[in-house]
This record gives C-alpha cells, sequence and structure tokens, in this order.
C-alpha cells in the first residue's frame, strides 16, 4: 500500500502557478502598482477596522462592497460578485459552469491562470491561437467555439503577458459566437483603468457575460486580494451557491469599500503610470530588443541577440525582476516588465543595457 494518498491524476500532472518571489531592490515581475494607495485611504480603513466585531462573521454576502462596486459602474449589488482576488472569482465561475464533462475555451497566449484554474476545477480546457502581433483572431474564434462549443470562453484584454488591447467590435463578435452555442464569455479586465473601451458596455440581463476586474493592479491593493466580476443577476445568483461561506473577510470587504473613496487618486497613478510606460518603450526602442505595444502596466520585450533566459539572470543578478515568459505559448526568449516607479524604470533600463552589451 502507498502510504502517501495520491491527488487526482489531473492535479498529480499539475505544474502549479508560479511566478518567483526573490528578494531583490526592484521588483518588476507582478504587475502591481509602484505607489502604494494614498495615506488618508490607510487612515480610514485603520479606522474602521477598528470597530471591526471581531468575534462576528463578517456580512456573508458583502453587502456594502457590492453596492459600492455596482455604484462605480452603475448597476446594482445584485450584478456584482466579489471574492479574494480576482483569480478567487475566475475559480468560483469555473466552479459553477465549467467542471467535470465541461469545457472552457483560452487564446493563447494569455493569462496563464485561466487554463490552470480550468484545469483546478476538471474542466478539460480548449486552446486557439491569437493572430500576428497577438491580436484576437475573429476566424480562430469561430473555429474553437464553433467546434468545441465551449461552456465558458476566456477573453483578457488588456491582454496579459503582450499588453494586446482587443478590438471592442471583435469582443461583441465574440460574444454572439458564444451565445450561439450556449456558452458564457468572460472578459479580464485586470488592467481595464488603462484603457478606454470595455466590455461592460456590452452586459445585460440576456448577455452571456461577466466582467472581471481586480484591486491587486490599478488600485495598489495587491495584499488586500480583492476582485470581483459584473453580470446579470440571475448569474451572480449560481456564483454565490458555491463560493464558500463568509469566503469575504471583514477587513477585505472594508479596505475595498474605502478603496473607492480615492477613484481620482487611482486615475492620477493610472496616468503616472501611462506616462513611465511610454518613456519605457521609447528607451527600449533604442535597444537591441522587440518591443510590443502595451495598452496596460507593464511591456513585453525580446530580447533579439542574447537569450532572454539570460537577460533574465543577468537582471536578477543585478536585483532587478522581471517576468521570465519563456514557458508561455510561443513566448520563447520573451520577458514581461513591469512599469515601475521612475527611479526602478531607470535602473532595469541601466541594468538591462548593461546585460545587452
Ligand atoms: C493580475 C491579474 C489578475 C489579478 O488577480 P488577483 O487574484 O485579483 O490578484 C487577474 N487577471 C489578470 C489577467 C491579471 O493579470
Amino acid at each position: 500500500m502507498n502510504p502517501r494518498p495520491l491527488p487526482r491524476e489531473s492535479v498529480a500532472l499539475m505544474q502549479g502557478y508560479h511566478s518567483p518571489q526573490l528578494e531583490v531592490e526592484v521588483r518588476l515581475n507582478a504587475n502591481e502598482s509602484p505607489e502604494p494607495p494614498p495615506a488618508e485611504f490607510r487612515a480610514a480603513v485603520a479606522e474602521a477596522v477598528d470597530r471591526v466585531a471581531w468575534h462576528r462573521y463578517p456580512d456573508r454576502s458583502a453587502t456594502r462592497l457590492r453596492t459600492r462596486i455596482g455604484e462605480l459602474h452603475e448597476v446594482g449589488p445584485e450584478q456584482v460578485f466579489a471574492a479574494n482576488g480576482s483569480n478567487e472569482v475566475l475559480q468560483t465561475l469555473l466552479l459553477a459552469y465549467g467542471g467535470a464533462g465541461r469545457t472552457a475555451a483560452v487564446f493563447e497566449p494569455t493569462y496563464a491562470l485561466h487554463a490552470h484554474l480550468g484545469r483546478v476545477t476538471g474542466t478539460s480546457v480548449v486552446t486557439g491561437e491569437r493572430g500576428p502581433a497577438f491580436a484576437l483572431d475573429i476566424d480562430e474564434a469561430r473555429r474553437v467555439v464553433q467546434s468545441h462549443r465551449p461552456d465558458v470562453t476566456f477573453l483578457c484584454s488588456p491582454n496579459n503577458p503582450t499588453g494586446a488591447i482587443d478590438d471592442p467590435a471583435k469582443v461583441s463578435e465574440v460574444l454572439g459566437l458564444v451565445r450561439g452555442v450556449g456558452g458564457l464569455l468572460c472578459v479580464d479586465e485586470a488592467y481595464g483603468q488603462f484603457n478606454e473601451a470595455s466590455a461592460l458596455s456590452l452586459l445585460g440581463d440576456e448577455a452571456p457575460l461577466v466582467v472581471t476586474r481586480t484591486y491587486s493592479k490599478t488600485w495598489a491593493m495587491a495584499g488586500a486580494r480583492l476582485g470581483y466580476l459584473v453580470g446579470p443577476e440571475w448569474l451572480v445568483s449560481e456564483l454565490s451557491k458555491v463560493v464558500l461561506p463568509y469566503h469575504l473577510d471583514a477587513m477585505t470587504q472594508i479596505a475595498g469599500a474605502v478603496a473607492l473613496d480615492y477613484v481620482d487618486s487611482m486615475q492620477q497613478r493610472v496616468q503616472r503610470l501611462v506616462a513611465e510606460r511610454e518613456r519605457l518603450v521609447a528607451e527600449l526602442a533604442m535597444t537591441p530588443v522587440e518591443v510590443w505595444p502595451s495598452g496596460a502596466n507593464f511591456v513585453l520585450i525580446r530580447p533579439e541577440e542574447v537569450s532572454g533566459e539570460v537577460v533574465w539572470q543577468k537582471l536578477v543578478d543585478r536585483s532587478v525582476l522581471v517576468r521570465n515568459c519563456a514557458s508561455w505559448p510561443r513566448l520563447e526568449g520573451c520577458l514581461r516588465v513591469t512599469v515601475g516607479a521612475p527611479r526602478e524604470n531607470d535602473r532595469f533600463l541601466e541594468a538591462l543595457r548593461e546585460v545587452l552589451t
């Protein structure tokens, strides 16, 4: 007898999802905000947390938080589902709409968690390809959706890790295709505030569509673990059946609601990051690397003369950590660089120039 019980086979074969958390001076690997939220936010959260009734369970349905998020998007709380990071939102979506005997579709290269959470939940994952420059290819989307009839189809715009923004007309077309096979479309907008267009404009009670957002990036709150989706009321009520009771703790609910008092400062952070991104892209254009246009707070690059793997390690040696994308389909030799504070971006550029010469 094997003294160590085995996990189910699909788990045993899994790689897990790892982004190394190394101790470095310049951390540009996880698309975090380089700036914390404002001091006023932190003070307001501390004050509210001091009033938490620690001996009681938190509000199970997080009504206040969902109401505030709903106001931001001009919908009611019944159209908002919040959880511990948008990853938990995606997992809950797959627990309810994916699972054994069901299928999810992704278009690579894209956010690795979509396929990974598919496998974790026992959902079969089918893969389509993005087109040239990693743009959404509507013929490919039609092929995948009509031949596999996926229960859940994922898009990601701006797309991680390529930075590409999906053409809103194409997203709308994919929604039509998905609706045609009785499926559900999930548009991951983790970087939505960097982009004017949003699939939120396609939402409707009859549209099989959800849009996910996170507090981890533009809200500068990766430490809080909070994300949400906006979708039809009938779908949100299915999700609340499968998520664990009291999944959102009292502090997270408070932090998420208080953050929304500081929309202006969030938007200013976004503008500073966009300015820095443009500076970074202009500087990179003068180095021997291929650079893809980005609509988010990161830039995908491929060094032309030195292997990406070597560049990654030599940057780490100089205490600069970026994301090695070598294991992503079609991204051999690519690195994803988060836009940091000006001084961090300078450190990265300086180290990169050294490594490439
Ligand atoms: C960073 C990111 C998330 C965020 O996940 P959280 O669990 O909310 O931290 C979700 N989707 C994409 C595409 C991301 O890049």
